[in-house]
């Protein structure tokens, strides 16, 4: 059989009695035309091992199934989707690209130990474990060069501005800055609007576009300090360096000043080269 040969998405829904639930954030995309539209922005994917957490009734599957992806693996919370991956399996384009089914929970499993490189991850998220789940995947480009080719990822529309923030924007924080250290580019995409899932969430949705260095941005050690630094510095975003970074930095002012960094700037207007410099100090400061 061929994916276009499959039901409609609503009659998988009611044959399968998947009825939508807030606890694993489903809210599921049932227009065809707009999966495909998706799966199209994180090409190209030939030679890719691509990766979609969270498949739910398989709209945003079935395109990626249909692209040049060398394989699709996907990890999905929710059991009750079992009878529908395996009729995705027995596609033609299921068996081409060797689809493969993990039912865990995304944020306990090791991406980079489980599929091969080239990987790339495409996936509308669940929004109660977004965050964690990008930060993750942006601390897995600190462990292994270009890990992640691409990563086209729906979040609300919040978060996505929270990604591409620049110094001094309203959004600009703790995301933006670990994102700009870790990756090459980070591109908004298109919004797609509430009414476009089933059931609605009340907020607008967004897709945003990161395409991964070629090298690691740093050592791993540098990641976790850099975390510790926004997590303190934009935790009283409106305060000055000196007093915000008081907890991590005994003499602020002094170690401000050598890094060249006015101990009265605040968080908000800093570039992110800035807090990689504090990480990198406070680092050498602990060896
Ligand atoms: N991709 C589908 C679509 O676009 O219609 C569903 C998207 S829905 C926003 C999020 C999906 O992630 C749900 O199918 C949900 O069961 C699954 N999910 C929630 N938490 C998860 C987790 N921690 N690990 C893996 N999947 C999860």
């Amino acid at each position: 059989m061929k994916i276009n040969d499959l039901p409609p998405l609503r009659t998988v829904l009611e044959t399968n009695n998947l009825s939508p639930t807030k606890a694993l954030g489903q809210n599921f995309l049932l227009d065809l035309n707009l999966t495909a539209r998706i799966a199209r922005s994180a090409e190209p994917l030939d030679g890719c091992h691509v990766i979609e957490v969270g498949p739910g009734p398989g709209g945003l599957t079935r395109a990626l199934l249909q692209t040049d992806a060398q394989t699709l693996l996907v990890i999905e919370k929710d059991t009750r989707t079992a009878p529908i991956m395996d009729q995705l399996a027995q596609t033609d384009e299921g068996q081409a690209k060797a689809f493969r089914v993990a039912f865990e929970d995304a944020l306990a499993l090791d991406l980079l130990a489980e599929v091969s490189a080239p990987r790339a991850i495409i996936a509308n998220l669940p929004y109660n474990v977004a965050t964690p789940l990008l930060v993750g995947w942006l601390r897995d480009l600190w462990r292994e060069a270009g890990a992640y080719r691409s990563l086209s990822l729906m979040f609300q529309r919040e978060v996505v501005d929270r990604i591409v923030a620049q110094p001094g924007d309203k959004a600009y924080g703790r995301l933006a800055v670990l994102t700009s250290l870790t990756v090459a580019s980070a591109e908004r995409q298109f919004d797609v609007p509430a009414q476009a899932f089933t059931p609605p969430p009340k907020v607008t949705s967004a897709i945003v576009r990161l395409d991964a260095r070629t090298d690691v941005p740093g050592p791993l050690t540098l990641f976790s300090q850099i975390e510790r630094v926004t997590a303190a510095a934009f935790g009283q975003r409106r305060k000055m360096l000196r007093q915000s970074l008081k907890s991590l930095v005994p003499q602020t002012e002094a170690f401000l000043e050598k890094l060249e960094i006015p101990p009265t700037a605040r968080a908000e207007e800093r570039a992110p080269h800035d807090f990689r410099k504090i990480a990198e100090a406070l680092s050498s400061a602990l060896d």
